[in-house]
């Protein structure tokens, strides 16, 4: 087994999650079987509690393991689905070596920290390979060269560079600012951040310089002459557009076969074309379809973070640039809509995505009611599932008080709430245990709209079962489902048993669906989701 490890310099940010995205799918294109690994240098153990303003959306992997964005662009990059052998935080380390401890199972010895975290983290790395059977292991080591927080991860790179020393490569990802006042591009804070590897006992063998611009000779000279790496080993990563065509950048200029090179492995293949087509058509369509997202936006200071909604915006992209059209996504602050529900009215199409809390609920639902009567096509993902369901209730079915009991526990008209078997897990304050996690099987109704979308993009393998990823704690409630049926709210999506209610949709409406999971994380740019697929198709049609 190989192992490339991948760490960040100067500021984080920088998209490290994205070239070792592109890293992967480069080396699966020339016919190696890649496993792609995030050592997290954070102590939860997942990122199930984190906060998302912090951290960014919450990703879920099929087996219920909750992580952040970067396994995101793996899956995504790779088209394949990880699991949490491809995730270490630091705490999850600390943690399994400290339960080892107690149950001594380390007959006694004292547990230092560089012996026995480093081997913990080094186990974890083989066992990522081995999960996948993979030839190559690649390990992106979160944080930034030179702070206190990744320096066991980098220590363990060290120590297996020393037993397996011409399997084991480092890629750093480095930054060369161009500061206003100058117009110059300097080269010094990446000199140093190699520097910083250096002092902790690490020579990378490859440079990734991200720039605002592509580095030019001299730039390319003095870090060559400064790291002792040869300018060949030195690729350029400016800022480009489409985070897409990123892996196609690092081919041209010769990534793969220094990577190969060094690994000393032979291209067995190059497998790009249908990247290369999907890139293509996504830079050349040029008819917009107007997509609104309404959602809570967490502000930073004077920075808004737009990272909880990754997955939806990319599950837009990957659609869209199937069926030839360009998305132009906005932004629309809930808690601004419950008096201008009207600017609705310019969009082809409105997401709710998911959400947790009562904050800026009502602001949802009145988006909801105006797209539903105005007839603009809905897509609700999870919460926004949900929140339809609420709406529809109140004036639809006249249920004035309906609401879910994550908002209002005393409502009369609880249409969303928690399963009993849910109740216990709740008090026993078991957060991470208590939602619905990871891959769940749903089968949809015959004949249905989003049956059919699934039929047409989805090539179902059992009949009409699929397989969605899930993350929410209530769930509808059963005593209501013949009322909304008889009314043209049809429950078209099930567990397989009949009691989870998973996808609902509108008899009389152009396109109105909502899924209880979230059909976001399962869309690849090469295999879009059919429900994405359904609501950019009739979002355009809107739009002609
Ligand atoms: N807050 C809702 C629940 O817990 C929805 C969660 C979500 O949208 N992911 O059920």
């Amino acid at each position: 087994m190989k192992y490339i490890f991948v760490s960040g310099g100067v500021i984080s940010g920088i998209g490290k999650g994205i070239a070792t995205a592109s890293i992967a799918l480069l080396l699966k294109a020339a016919g190696y079987k890649v496993s792609p690994m995030k050592m997290d240098p954070y102590l939860n153990v997942d990122a199930g509690t984190m906060n998302p303003i912090e951290h960014g959306e919450v990703f879920v992997l099929d087996d219920g393991t909750e992580t952040d964005q970067d396994l995101g662009h793996y899956e995504r990059y790779l088209g394949e689905s990880l699991n949490n052998s491809n995730i270490a935080t630091q705490g999850s380390i600390y943690l399994s070596v400290i339960q080892k401890e107690r149950n001594l199972e380390y007959d006694g010895a004292s547990i230092d920290v560089v012996t026995y975290i480093t081997e913990e983290i080094i186990g974890r790395i083989k066992e990522a390979g081995k999960s996948k059977n993979a030839d190559i292991v690649l390990i992106e080591i979160g944080g930034t060269a030179g702070e206190y927080q990744n320096v066991l991860f980098l220590e363990a790179n060290r120590q297996l560079k020393l037993k397996k020393h011409d399997d084991v490569l480092h890629i750093h990802v480095t930054y060369l600012p161009i500061p206003g006042s100058l117009g110059e591009m300097k080269s010094k804070p990446a000199q140093m951040s190699v520097r910083d590897l250096n002092a902790v006992g690490i020579q990378p063998d490859i440079i990734l310089a991200r720039a605002e611009r592509p580095l030019d000779q001299s730039r390319i000279k003095k870090l060559s002459i400064s790291t002792g790496l040869e300018p060949e080993y030195i690729i350029s990563a400016p800022d480009v557009k489409n985070v897409y065509s990123v892996p196609l950048k690092f081919e041209d200029q010769g990534l793969t076969d220094r990577i190969l090179g060094k690994l000393g492995l032979e291209r067995k293949n190059t497998d790009l074309k249908e990247w290369r087509a999907f890139v293509d058509s996504s830079e050349t369509t040029d008819r917009p379809v107007k997509i609104g997202i309404v959602g809570k936006y967490f502000t930073t200071g004077d920075f808004t973070l737009m990272d909880s909604y990754i997955s939806v915006i990319e599950a837009i992209k990957h659609a869209s640039y199937k069926l030839k059209v360009k998305p132009e996504i906005t932004w629309i602050d809930a808690s601004k809509l419950e008096h201008s529900v009207e600017q609705l009215s310019k969009f082809d199409g409105i997401i709710v995505p998911g959400g947790f809390g009562s904050r800026d609920v009502e602001g949802k639902i009145k988006a909801v009611r105006y797209v539903r009567e105005n007839k603009i096509p809905y897509l609700g993902l999870c919460y926004g599932m949900q929140l339809a369901s609420i709406e529809f209730a109140r004036n639809v079915l006249g249920l004035k008080d309906a609401h879910t009991t994550e908002v209002d526990e005393k409502t009369k008209n609880p249409i969303i709430h928690i399963m009993p078997d849910q109740i216990k897990k709740l008090l026993d304050k078991d957060y991470g245990a208590s939602m619905r996690l990871g891959a769940w099987d749903c089968v949809l109704k015959e004949g249905s709209k989003v049956g059919e979308l699934y039929k047409k993009w989805g090539n179902l393998p059992a009949g009409r079962q699929t397989s969605e990823r899930h993350r929410h704690r209530y769930e509808f409630n059963n005593n209501f489902r013949a009322d909304f049926e008889k009314n043209g709210f049809n429950i078209v999506g099930t567990s397989p048993d009949g009691k989870l209610v998973e996808v609902i949709e509108l008899a009389d409406h152009p396109f109105f669906a909502g899924s209880q999971f979230h059909p976001e994380l399962k869309s690849r740019p090469l295999n879009p989701h059919p429900m994405f697929l359904g609501f950019i198709e009739a979002s355009s049609q809107k739009s002609k």
